[in-house]
């Protein structure tokens, strides 16, 4: 996708300060982050909304999972714990139109979120 920022960020013309990755995503710093930890984890497929996802793409979404564990264990915040969330569409705010799973820690989370 042409003109997607986490498509460019997959690329490497964008920078972005990436904690992990794997054949099927990529782990970034936010650049505005909500919570001591606050990571995307990302496809490196363009997709732009969970209603955009296909009914073979199960297997991705279920990595994006794993990663998502996989960065709560590097930033020490499996145990105490964290929240995995996926913002879909404008009464979700979503901003950016290529699914990311935030992952938020280091700090006690309120529910319900806002
Ligand atoms: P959404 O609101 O779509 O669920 O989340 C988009 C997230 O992307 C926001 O938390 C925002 O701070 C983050 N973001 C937007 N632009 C950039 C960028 O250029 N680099 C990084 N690392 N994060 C970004
Ligand atoms: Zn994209």
């Amino acid at each position: 996708m042409i003109d997607c920022l986490f498509c460019k960020i997959v690329a490497g013309e964008i920078p972005a300060d990436i904690v992990y990755e794997n054949e099927f995503t990529l782990a970034f710093r936010d650049i505005n982050p909500q919570a001591p930890t606050h990571v995307l984890v990302i496809p490196r497929r363009h997709i732009a909304t969970i209603n955009d996802l296909a009914g073979d793409e199960t297997s991705l979404v279920g990595e994006m999972f794993l990663t998502a564990k996989e960065v709560a264990h590097m930033e020490g915040i499996a145990d105490e714990g964290y929240r995995t969330v996926m913002n879909c569409n404008r009464a979700a705010g979503q901003t950016v139109f290529h699914i990311h799973l935030h992952v938020l820690g280091g700090r006690d989370l309120n529910w319900p979120p806002g």
